[in-house]
């Protein structure tokens, strides 16, 4: 009997890594696959006899590169109804705060999260994520945050982990309780927050429905004090925390989530040098979200310069929800971080590959084309790996292997 070292061999693309350094970029390569992992990858004129003949197929790619899988680390893909009303609104010079002070906002989104049964959030979630995996996504992290109470913050992620059952996609479930204060706790933020720490994040991990926690630190969402509270609950539970950060205004969030070694801080449109040191000195990574700043008109740039001038690792995603950032699409936000932010387009395409990796705790499985990783990996038909920040409205994805699996 045939012992065979590998299910596919797919050659005759180019590979962008995203290791960085010298293997950053491999010519005319091959990628050998075995289970779900990556067993084998090189120049194709070097392939061992050993994985020369898969028990599955060879791909023969003609030309087009390879990256990792992309990796959406920050959405809110699970909701009830659309803000276009707002949009509208806001159109006619109203405030995104105003609007929130109205009861407009994140709270008419929890309403028709609250009424929506299980099936209709899964059905309007799946052709959101449907259109991301179309685009190469492989990998994307989903939050609550629209139930703020335990009922419907446990539907959401239910919904999030039912997700990953049904689409070739490794969900992260993200618990987002502190995103806004229900409207039975009105002038009680103290008391939610007490809350969530009792009743809503023990209850969530006993069912294992998270494998993160986060918050929203500003002035319409909570004090950094608060979110203090959430985070040592989280942290004697040992669920990792990330933390929506200086969006609007400096509250130190990031600095905060720092000093909790968080996964990530994200948006950090008013982060200041001593908030990028703290982020630098634990690592944590800085999650920019272009299509926020491009939907709410922002003006105020994230630190791009001191992010990397302390080595702040950078990941990119779509935000993906009703209010603020009614985007499907992480090849535009590619685009969006180079024209709006000035990333470099390298630095883009890591901020969907290895860095999003890292601000979901997956760097030792995702986010780079290496031996030993989980094989989840894009074709595309580009020319070079930057045409992928380059173009908008364009979706060059050719073949996506998933866990090993070609998705024909
Ligand atoms: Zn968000």
């Amino acid at each position: 009997m045939t012992e065979y070292h590998c299910d596919y061999l797919f050659t005759g693309s180019h590979l962008f890594t995203a290791q960085g350094g010298e293997e950053q970029i491999i010519l005319n390569a091959a990628i050998a696959v075995k289970d779900q992992t990556i067993v084998w990858l090189g120049k194709q004129t070097s392939i061992p006899e050993d994985y020369k003949n898969p028990s599955k197929a060879v791909y023969e790619l003609d030309s087009g590169w390879i990256t990792p899988g992309l990796i959406d680390c920050h959405s809110h893909l699970v909701y009830g109804g659309n803000r276009s009303n707002e949009f509208r609104k806001r159109l006619e010079g109203e405030s995104y705060e105003a609007i929130a002070h109205q009861g407009g906002g994140i709270l008419s989104t929890v309403k028709a999260t609250r009424e929506a049964s299980e099936g209709s959030l899964l059905l309007s979630a799946a052709r959101r994520l449907e259109t991301l995996l179309n685009e190469g996504v492989t990998t994307v992290e989903i939050k609550s945050g629209y139930g703020l109470n335990l009922e419907t913050e446990m539907k959401m992620l239910s919904v999030a982990r039912q997700l990953g059952k049904n689409f070739p996609v490794d969900v992260r479930t993200t618990l987002l309780a502190a995103h806004a204060l229900p409207p039975e706790y009105k002038d009680n933020s103290d008391v939610y927050i007490d809350h969530i720490c009792d009743v809503i994040l023990p209850a969530v991990n006993d069912a294992n429905l998270a494998d993160a926690v986060d918050g929203f630190c500003e002035n319409i969402g909570f004090t950094a004090k608060q979110i203090e509270k959430v985070f040592k609950k989280a942290k004697s539970l040992n669920l990792p925390l990330k933390l929506h950060a200086e969006q609007l205004s400096n509250q130190n969030g990031a600095a905060l989530a720092a000093s909790y070694q968080a996964l990530s801080a994200d948006h950090l449109e008013y982060l200041d040098e001593a908030g990028v040191k703290a982020m630098a000195k634990s690592n944590t990574v800085a999650v920019l979200l272009p299509g926020a700043f491009y939907f709410l008109q922002e003006t105020k740039l994230p630190p791009i310069d001191l992010l990397r001038k302390y080595k702040v690792p950078m990941a990119i995603a779509t935000d993906c929800n009703p209010g603020s950032s009614p985007c499907n699409s992480l090849l535009l936000m590619l685009n969006m971080a180079c024209t709006q932010f000035k990333l470099t387009t390298e630095e883009a395409l890591m901020a969907v590959t290895k860095h999003s990796a890292q601000a979901l705790g997956l760097q030792d499985t995702h986010g780079q084309l290496k031996v030993g990783m989980q094989a989840d990996f894009v074709h595309w038909s580009i020319d070079e790996p930057e045409d992928l920040a380059y173009y908008f409205g364009d979706n060059p994805c050719r073949l996506v292997i998933k866990k090993g699996q070609p998705l024909i």
